[in-house]
């Protein structure tokens, strides 16, 4: 066993699940590289933190260099091309040939497909643009905030609405919420749209905050001289202070791989196999019929390592994947609730949601400790 090699390109929710799970399954007998650009990992909710000031970037950092996993050997390097037939993969440092490829490189933002935005917005779906926000913020005083979801999918289907929530608490404690104005705009019917109680919790703590989600609105740009975005309709809505979910798309190096069809990579929903031999995709790079969020990816790449084992070993395939995962949305206030969905266990997707409360803040604090624990081999 000890010749395998399993490529993980990406290290976050996915790539670190999975790579913690091969060494696990076989303590080090066989070889798993791990790849990232990045020097440390962070969960996608600590940008929350980041942009209401309650922690500093450097205290989100989760650093890779502590990964201490067995038959895990983490490399600090950008991916520039996949070759999926081959299961050949260069970086800016090496060449890597494997006998299992798994692509879990996320998603990528595209600030170029809505012009305006970079120059006239905010964003704080990555840590700096939440850090330049929060500064941002400290000087706003007046007028309307508008929060535009501008293409779909997005990560965290609630992250936008969560947002919404927390920016209303900052401006109450401020005692300048009398003085602005919260509208979030969307591509979507409802907030989340694959079930009705969830999007009811949503709409219903926005109405009681005099938040409005303006349904069915496609931005296509910012004119920042005027400060307008200008809608796919034809109109146009005035803004003080633009905050954008920015359009996802999968890495450049991805797309020139010939990996991804229709934007996303499609994957075969049991097992996450691609239509390559030998080749994986999961989380948020798969078109997996999820929504693209952390739970997600880790439940995804939980059937990958188990399909990965049954391959090496000769075993039994797992259980289909069944798209399922407990994710939690914050109400501010100190309440979390708590939304458990499922996408595959049945003939339609489901998701309830449980509280909102402050004990389920709590949890959600256990959730990031567990998975440092489990994917950096510290407890
Ligand atoms: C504001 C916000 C709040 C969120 N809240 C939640 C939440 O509460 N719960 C939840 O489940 N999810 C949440 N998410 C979503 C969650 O962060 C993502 O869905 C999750 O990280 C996806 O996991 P992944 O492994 O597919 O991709 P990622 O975690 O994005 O990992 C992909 C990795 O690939 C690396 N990579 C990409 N290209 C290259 C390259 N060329 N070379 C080398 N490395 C590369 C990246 O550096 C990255 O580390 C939130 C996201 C945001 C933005």
């Amino acid at each position: 066993m000890d010749d395998k090699h399993v490529l993980v390109l990406g290290a976050g929710f996915a790539g670190l699940e999975l790579a913690a799970r091969i060494s696990d399954a076989f303590a080090g007998d066989v070889r798993v590289t791990l790849v990232d650009r990045n020097d440390a990992f962070s969960f996608g909710y600590s940008k929350l933190d980041v942009l209401f000031g309650r922690k500093a970037k450097a205290d989100v950092l989760l650093p890779y260099n502590e990964i201490a996993r067995e038959g895990v050997d983490f490399r600090q390097e950008v991916v520039t091309s996949i070759d999926p037939e081959a299961r050949r993969v260069t970086t800016d440092r090496n060449t890597y040939d494997a006998d299992v490829l798994v692509v879990a490189m996320g998603a990528d933002y595209d600030f170029a497909a809505t012009p305006g935005l970079e120059e006239g917005g905010h964003e704080y779906y990555s840590l700096s643009g939440a850090e330049r926000m929060r500064d941002a913020l400290a000087e706003f005083e007046s007028g309307t905030i508008l929060i535009g979801i501008l293409g779909h999918p997005f990560k965290c289907p609630p992250a936008p609405f969560e947002g919404a929530l927390l920016l209303h608490d900052q401006l109450v404690t401020r005692g300048i919420r009398q003085a602005a104005e919260i509208r979030v705009l969307g591509p979507m019917s409802a907030p989340v749209p694959i079930t009705k109680e969830l999007s009811k919790s949503i709409l219903d703590a926005l109405g009681e905050r005099g938040i409005e989600y303006v349904a069915n609105q496609q931005i296509t740009e910012l004119d920042p001289s005027t400060k307008t975005v200008l809608l796919e309709s034809g109109g146009s809505v005035a803004y003080d202070f633009f905050v954008g979910i920015p359009v996802h798309r999968v890495p450049e190096v991805v797309a020139s791989s010939g990996l991804a069809v229709d934007g996303w990579i499609p994957v075969d929903r049991a097992n996450l196999a691609t239509r390559f031999a030998g080749v994986y995709a999961v989380g948020d790079v798969a078109a997996a019929g999820t929504a693209k969020a952390g739970v997600f990816a880790e439940s995804a790449a939980a059937v990958v390592a188990d399909d990965i084992v049954a391959r090496f070993t000769g075993g039994d395939p797992p259980e289909p994947w069944d798209g399922a995962g407990s994710c939690y949305i914050e109400f501010g206030g100190g309440a979390v609730g708590k939304i458990e969905a499922n996408f595959h266990g049945g003939p339609a997707p489901t998701a309830r949601i449980v509280g909102p409360s402050p004990e389920l803040a709590a949890d959600k604090a256990e959730f990031g400790t567990t998975r440092r624990a489990r994917w950096f081999g510290s407890s």
